[in-house]
């Protein structure tokens, strides 16, 4: 989303003049896009302002603002943070940051952190640097109160763009070449039009066909909101991707009653079986979090036990980190110790990377079908390229070029990838 955001920024920048740079030293202006999710974020960005602290002292007038979520929660409160701090600005307000860097120009030290419930940057054409896939951001923020979650106090109320916006966008896409999109929201699908009517099913099965031969993917779902009607859509549409990404946090309907997710152990496995029976061979992915609060053994050996039963394809795997504001962190005591959190999530990462590595090791003698995004990092003779299912394969050039859609033969596999050669050459 972040990024996206930053397409958003750079476009809205561009139209006052402003230049990108790919070396740091030459920048006059710095900007920090942020995410207050873990704390570990907030830290990372106190590090970068103290190394950019050097860069102002030989660059006299460079200018840093720091954006985005970590200062919507902190507020103005950031400024004591760190000096090397010229402006501020939330995810509701990017439209003002010209005016805030030219306050910031004259001396004035500004902070823009006005939650907009309308903004959604419709209208706005991202500066991409990507030429092959997109995001398209069709709704922002989050109505849904987790309890362990900043992002309905940073992000504010759910919005959606209209959907005749976002097809436009879709279209001038396909026009461009672009050979995958992947459609953005907190909650993608509390996607809502309320002109048209269009749910997120609607919109996306709208997508399938205005980008007909061209992937297409979504990001974030939660389980409470996954229908049929949206799983019919993905069934239906050859070009929409077979990987769903939805987000479990915890095996133990327990904890998931404590973290407010609004479902339980056994109706998130109802919804797998849902998602399987309807689109073979898709592929599921999940977010966890290891020692929430009042989690035991048992309920931390109850998502070692669902990891096991879904066998998700990839998890992104955290530990519980107190966000002061939030329901958790004002009602819910954080008793699990950092030592046994960190175990837990240890236990997490080491199985993921067993089932990870078993579901890999299964595609060795199978031809799948890959998009070549770049230059492989191991090796110049090589691409790399994700299976509609999103899965990573690195694979002899043999001639092609990013942005082809390769048949590749696969031969070894890691937990992280696939490896294979091409059944023809380009
Ligand atoms: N909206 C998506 C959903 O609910 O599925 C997820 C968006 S959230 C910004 C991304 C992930 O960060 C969550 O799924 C959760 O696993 C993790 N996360 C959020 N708050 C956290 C916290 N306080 N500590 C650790 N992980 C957290
Ligand atoms: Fe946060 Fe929950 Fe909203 Fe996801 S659904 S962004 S975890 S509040």
């Amino acid at each position: 989303m972040n990024q996206a955001d930053s397409e958003i920024i750079t476009s809205l920048l561009q139209d006052e003049g402003y230049v990108v740079t790919d070396v740091e030293d030459s920048a006059d202006l710095v900007i920090l896009n942020t995410c207050a999710v873990r704390e570990n974020a907030v830290e990372k960005i106190m590090n970068t302002l103290d190394n950019l602290k050097g860069k102002r002292r030989l660059r006299p007038g460079l200018l840093v603002g720091v954006i985005g979520c970590v200062p919507q929660y902190y507020r103005e409160k950031m400024f004591g943070m760190s000096e090397g701090i010229d402006f501020l600005a939330g995810p509701d307000t990017y439209r003002q940051l010209p005016l805030l860097i030219e306050n910031a120009e004259r001396g004035i030290r500004g902070a823009n952190l006005a939650h907009i419930p309308e903004e959604t940057y419709q209208g706005i054409e991202p500066s991409r640097t990507g030429r092959i896939s997109a995001f398209v951001p069709v709704m922002r923020g989050c109505n849904n109160m987790c309890a362990f979650c900043v992002v309905p106090f940073t992000r504010g109320k759910e919005r959606s763009r209209s959907t005749t916006s976002v097809i436009d966008e879709v279209e001038r896409l396909v026009e461009k070449g672009y050979k995958e999109i992947t459609l953005l929201g907190q909650n993608v699908n509390s996607y809502y039009d309320g002109d048209t009517g269009d749910r997120f099913a609607g919109l996306l099965e709208k997508v399938g066909i205005a980008a007909k031969g061209v992937r297409v993917r979504f990001t974030t779902s939660h389980p409470k909101d996954i229908s049929e009607s949206l799983v019919r859509v993905i069934a239906e549409h050859e070009n929409i991707c077979n990987a769903v990404h939805l987000p479990v946090q915890s095996g133990s309907t327990r904890m998931l009653e404590l973290m407010n997710r609004g479902h339980s152990r056994e109706e998130y496995l109802e919804k797998i079986a849902m998602i399987r029976n309807s689109v073979p061979g898709v592929t599921i992915s999940t977010d966890l979090i290891a020692g929430y609060c009042g989690e035991t053994e048992e309920d931390h050996c109850e998502t070692l036990r669902m990891m096991e039963e879904v066998r998700f394809d990839f998890s992104y795997m955290f530990y519980y980190s107190v966000r002061p504001g939030t329901y958790a962190a004002e009602h819910l005591p954080d008793d699990v110790p950092e030592k046994v959190k960190k175990r837990r999530l240890e236990e997490i990462i080491a199985l993921q990377n067993r089932i990870s590595g078993e579901l890999h090791s299964a595609e060795i003698g199978n031809v799948v079908e890959v998009l070549a995004e770049s230059e492989s990092k191991r090796s110049e003779t090589m691409l790399m390229g994700r299976t509609g299912t999103n899965r990573v394969v690195v694979f002899d050039r043999n001639g092609f070029l990013p942005g082809d859609l390769v048949q590749v033969c696969i031969a070894s596999s890691t937990s992280a990838t696939l490896v294979g050669t091409p059944v023809s050459s380009s």
